[in-house]
């Protein structure tokens, strides 16, 4: 073949050494975009990280380009692989981004547990008052007036206590639920059931500081605080658990709403990690 005149062979090289053949002179108007060649070594989708080995190489019919498509995400992407010497820069770049993302996703999980808990002892801390010391609204302020340091006391009559207590279990359930939400959208790989373990993991940890906490702040209200913990604790849980539920639907929705067909593959786990088909423009 490779003497004959009439036909001009196309080398796709795949991975180095290994070598694919084209052969365009063969096109007929039936056997255009037809396969000639197959990827023949590991290579990895550039969108979803999907190994294309053994998948047809077809020819664009506009470009002339060898391409092969991604039966996961559907991208489509040269079939050649071109390495340089850029290569091993960006394989440790991609070394020490990889170390940075994982202490990032550990740091986030470490917050949200002190979130969880802040919210916790910041309830309690808020609702008692430090002997005589209060909490008082004057001329439509609030404002604390400090009159002594003592035990910690209960204060009953706390302007808007109902309002302050709702709207710090609401807070705690929200900061809950997009903790969920972050972590099945950050790391998709999991089963379903470790990010529910996590979920009812992280407000149980965080409450159980609290309450030691609470227990050498104020021996005499740790009945009275162990309540709030715990209310914390169950709006935190389901808050979390809410989120791994509704965290991928909701990236999915808006990544249809924000982004161009063209751009999503780069965010086709978010259909793949639920076994849904990922929508084809
Ligand atoms: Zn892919």
């Amino acid at each position: 073949m490779a003497g004959s005149p009439n036909v001009r062979q196309v080398l796709l090289t795949v991975r180095g050494s290994h070598e694919a053949t084209i052969e365009p002179g063969s096109e007929s108007p039936e056997t255009r975009g037809a396969t000639r060649a197959c990827i023949e070594l590991d290579r990895f989708c550039e969108g979803c990280a999907y190994n294309l080995r053994t998948l047809p190489v077809y020819r664009d019919d506009y470009t002339g380009i060898p391409v092969v498509r991604c039966p996961e995400c559907g991208r489509f992407q040269p079939a050649n692989d071109t390495s340089t010497a850029l290569r091993p820069w960006l394989h440790r770049w991609t070394s020490l981004l990889l170390a940075i993302w994982m202490l990032t996703l550990l740091a986030g999980l470490v917050s949200l547990g002190i979130a969880e808990g802040a919210m916790s002892y910041a309830n309690l801390d808020e609702l008692t008052v430090r002997g005589g010391s209060r909490v008082e609204r004057i001329n439509n302020t609030t404002i604390r007036t400090w009159s002594g340091y003592g035990p910690l006391e209960v204060q009953a009559d706390y302007p808007y206590r109902k309002l302050f207590i709702a709207t710090m279990l609401i807070t705690s359930s929200l900061i809950a639920f997009v903790g969920g939400a972050l972590a099945v959208v950050v790391v998709p790989h999991w089963h379903r059931g470790a990010y529910f373990g996590l979920m009812l993991a992280v407000p149980i940890v965080a409450g159980v500081l609290v309450a030691i906490t609470w227990r050498y702040e104020a021996p005499h209200l740790l009945d009275w605080g162990l309540l709030y913990v715990m209310a914390h604790m169950g709006v935190q849980v389901l808050g979390g658990l809410l989120g791994v539920i509704f965290g991928r639907p909701l990236a999915r929705l808006t990544v249809r709403i924000f982004l161009p067909t063209g751009v999503r593959p780069s965010l086709a786990f978010l259909w793949l990690a639920d076994k849904k088909p990922f929508p084809q423009p």
